[in-house]
């Protein structure tokens, strides 16, 4: 199948309320615009380098999303166009994203990183870190940067029962801290949860943004 019937076949089946962040990592200029010209205006790239060399040669409306691992002293590169950021997981990184973004005269939504996953090697706050960082003046003083929601990882494992609780656990912290923290704030809206692999899971466990590659794109060559 090609890369348009593959979104068409995702859009039919896929509620209209969750959006899909398409994963293009690893893949080519031409494949991403295949994808555009079916409609698909949000990408995800999980390395700054391969997003700041796609970026300029793709039309200027696709609003580009960074999911994967970011380091501090990278944000400078991405922060003049990305859209949002899914993978803010430390204070310092969003200190580093509000002043790479004021500097630009720009806001970026920022999704905070939990670790959900049984895996060591998974980045993000814990649930009580999350919980620390929002009672942070440090982090209650930054200007350009907006808390949209939380995004998780599930661990890469064939069982879905493990999948599923962890997606749900992702879930009863978006809503302990939209209830505790971002009662008023009309933006903290998105769970960011489900890859190719286990998307059908996470929209049964209420996500709102899945992010997907391997179903639009076909499989990577590493
Ligand atoms: C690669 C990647 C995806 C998409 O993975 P697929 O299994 O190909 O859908 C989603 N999220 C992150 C953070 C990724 O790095």
């Amino acid at each position: 199948m090609s890369i348009s019937d593959n979104l068409l076949k995702l859009r039919s089946e896929i509620p209209d309320e969750v959006s899909i962040v398409a994963v293009s990592k690893r893949k080519s200029v031409e494949d991403i615009l295949e994808a555009y010209n079916e409609g698909q205006r949000v990408f995800g790239e999980n390395r700054v380098q391969e997003l700041i060399e796609k970026q300029p040669r793709l039309p200027g409306d696709i609003q580009w999303h960074m999911v994967g691992h970011l380091q501090t002293n990278k944000v400078k590169y991405l922060a003049g166009f990305t859209e949002m950021i899914h993978s803010a997981d430390s204070l310092k990184l969003l200190q580093a994203i509000s002043r790479e973004a004021s500097k630009a005269g720009r806001t970026i939504s920022c999704l905070l990183q939990i670790h959900i996953a049984s895996e060591e090697s998974k980045f993000g706050f814990s649930k009580e870190e999350v919980l620390d960082l929002t009672e942070d003046p440090d982090f209650q003083s930054l200007t350009n940067i907006r808390i949209a929601g939380v995004m998780g990882m599930a661990t890469f494992t064939e069982d879905m029962d493990r999948v599923r609780s962890e997606f749900r656990y992702l879930r009863g912290v978006f809503e302990d801290l939209k209830e505790k923290y971002f009662t008023e704030d009309q933006g903290f809206l998105e769970i960011s949860m489900g890859m190719s692999g286990d998307y059908k899971v996470a929209i049964e466990e209420g996500s709102t943004m899945i992010r997907l590659g391997t179903v639009i794109f076909g499989p990577r060559n590493y």
